[in-house]
């Protein structure tokens, strides 16, 4: 079974596809720490003003090994585990220049149907997973929030990991982030492409519930 989901920073995807992982026991692949991880390494090499064809160098020549066990995504980089040091602001925003080469993404979009294929049932999280990556997926969603909330939350996790940032700071990365992924899910904006849900008022537990409960009735009707 793939089931994908989809949606901007701070829709609290990351923390939804790790539980419904676990609840469906199958294993959770969170590609937004591969694009940080190409991140990581640029911003290691000193060339996060570098021009796309640099930056695709330092993609290709990065070795990057994700766990994809539905407890804990662990990311290594060159056998270096990254898994904190990718969280960062300072990450997040190289991120988005990585994440614009195209280059780039064929070469990481590849070791995903690689991963993909390894791990046979999976949850996929991303930007173009149920469009790009896994059109075929059994169940698609895309999380949505109001960019408040998706703030608010980004904060919470910045603070937890012990980042001294300020709400508006982090609000407005999360609307320059949007702007820049904007195109990405509109694919599965088309109306039966995806299973929108509006996360802002819900608690990660109802979500969970809510996806769980699409992924009984969609795998029952077929
Ligand atoms: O999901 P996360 O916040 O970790 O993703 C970090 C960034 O990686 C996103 O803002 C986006 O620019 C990029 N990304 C992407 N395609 C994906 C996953 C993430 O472009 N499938």
């Amino acid at each position: 079974m793939i089931i994908t989901i989809d949606g901007p920073a701070g829709s609290g995807k990351s923390t939804v596809a790790r539980k419904l992982a676990q609840r469906l026991s199958i294993a959770y692949l969170d590609t937004g720490a591969m694009y940080r991880a190409v991140a990581y390494q640029v911003i290691k090499e000193n060339a996060e003003n570098a021009d796309h064809a640099a930056m695709a160098t330092i993609a290709r020549r990065t070795r990057l090994s994700l766990g994809c066990g539905p407890e804990i995504a662990r990311v290594l980089v060159n056998g270096r585990d990254v898994s904190g040091e990718i969280r960062t602001l300072e990450v997040s925003r190289v991120t988005s220049a990585v994440a614009s080469v195209q280059s780039i993404r064929d070469l990481l979009v590849e070791q995903q149907h690689a991963i993909g294929a390894s791990l046979g049932s999976f949850v996929s999280e991303g930007r173009d997973q149920g469009s790009v990556v896994f059109p075929d997926a059994d169940v698609k969603f895309i999380l949505e929030a109001s960019d408040r909330r998706r703030a608010e939350r980004r904060l919470e996790d910045m603070c937890s990991a012990g980042e001294s940032v300020s709400f508006d700071e982090v609000l407005e990365h999360v609307r320059q982030r949007d702007a820049a992924d904007e195109h990405q899910w509109e694919p599965l904006l088309a109306p039966g492409a995806a299973i929108r849900i509006d996360t802002t008022a819900m608690t990660i537990d109802e979500v969970v519930d809510t996806l769980a409960d699409h992924v009984r009735t969609r795998t029952a009707e077929t």
